[in-house]
């Protein structure tokens, strides 16, 4: 059992690269299981034609883990990809990161946490010990880093490469890093900048994901692109990067950068 994560600033395309990913996973004839470690709990919605799965944290809330049974929280969305959302504290108080820990240990007790490939889609703004817990407590064993050629995106991969370091020392985590992937704001020079920040980091871009409007059509209309349009160039682009995943067994210790070597390496594809 392959057990990948997406960590990535919010709003840089986790969710919908995850959804097409696990749907192109499917598409290969494997069991997927995608689950959503984001508060926003959107992760599997086009995996659900729309539909707002109920969050694990919202079911342990309402019910109690004790009455929680599989098809509660485990549902079936398209090419038969098992969804999950473990949800997010209510606002204010709680911990994202301690939901987290609770869906797991309920998935495991449910015996849920199994299929060819386990897809983890998690936030990574804020690489704090409950966001980081997926790699932690060896559940995500490749990661993957989903970043534009933008800054503020970078530093939040190379925020989490920071924390891929320092887990991959720990017994417990059993977590490296298994490439970069660009998805992309069409900034100039974009694919460069990211490849070139993948080698520094000791990795490889393993897939760039063009900007396309076929992705927010195929939202519209609450799918997958890979349902949605499964001849289109966009959906290509994710059932390669689905064999890439599958086949991929070189995986490395990022070797992240110091905050200003970032900014050095920034101002160097600015001026070119
Ligand atoms: P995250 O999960 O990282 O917060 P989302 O996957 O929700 O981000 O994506 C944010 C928005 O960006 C969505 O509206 C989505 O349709 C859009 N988007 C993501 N990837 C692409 C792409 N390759 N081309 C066009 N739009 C994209
Ligand atoms: Fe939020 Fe992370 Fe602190 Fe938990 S550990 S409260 S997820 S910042
Ligand atoms: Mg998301």
């Amino acid at each position: 059992m392959k057990q990948i994560a997406l960590y990535g600033k919010g709003g840089i395309g986790k969710s919908t690269t995850a959804a097409n990913l696990s749907a192109a996973l499917a598409g290969e004839n494997l069991d997927i299981l995608q689950i959503g470690c984001d508060p926003k709990h959107d992760s599997t919605r086009m995996l659900m034609h729309g539909t707002w799965i109920p969050t694990v944290l919202d079911l342990i809330r309402e019910r109690g883990d004790e009455n929680i049974t599989v098809d509660d929280v485990v549902h079936r969305g398209f090419g038969g990809v098992r969804c999950v959302e473990a949800g997010g504290p209510e606002p204010g108080i709680g911990c994202a990161g301690r939901g987290i820990i609770a869906t797991f240990q309920l998935l495991e007790r449910l015996d849920a946490l199994k299929g060819d490939v386990i897809v983890y889609d998690v936030l990574g703004d804020v690489v704090c010990g409950g966001f980081a817990m997926p790699m932690r407590e060896g559940y995500a064993q490749e990661v993957y880093l989903v970043t534009s050629g933008e800054l503020m995106s970078i530093y939040a991969a190379n925020n989490i490469a920071k924390a891929i370091a320092r887990l991959s020392r720990r017994v417990r985590s059993r977590c490296t890093l298994g490439g970069v992937i660009c998805n992309a704001k069409n900034i100039e020079g974009e694919q460069e900048l990211v490849e070139e920040f993948a080698r520094r980091i000791n990795s490889r871009l393993i897939a760039y994901i063009p900007r396309s409007r076929v992705v927010q059509v195929a939202e519209l209309q609450k799918q997958t692109v890979v349902e949605y349009a499964p001849e289109s160039d966009q959906a290509a682009v994710y059932q390669e990067l689905a064999r890439t995943i599958q086949r991929n067994e070189t995986t490395s210790i990022p070797t992240p950068l110091e905050m200003d070597e970032l900014e050095s390496f920034a101002l160097e594809f600015v001026q070119v």
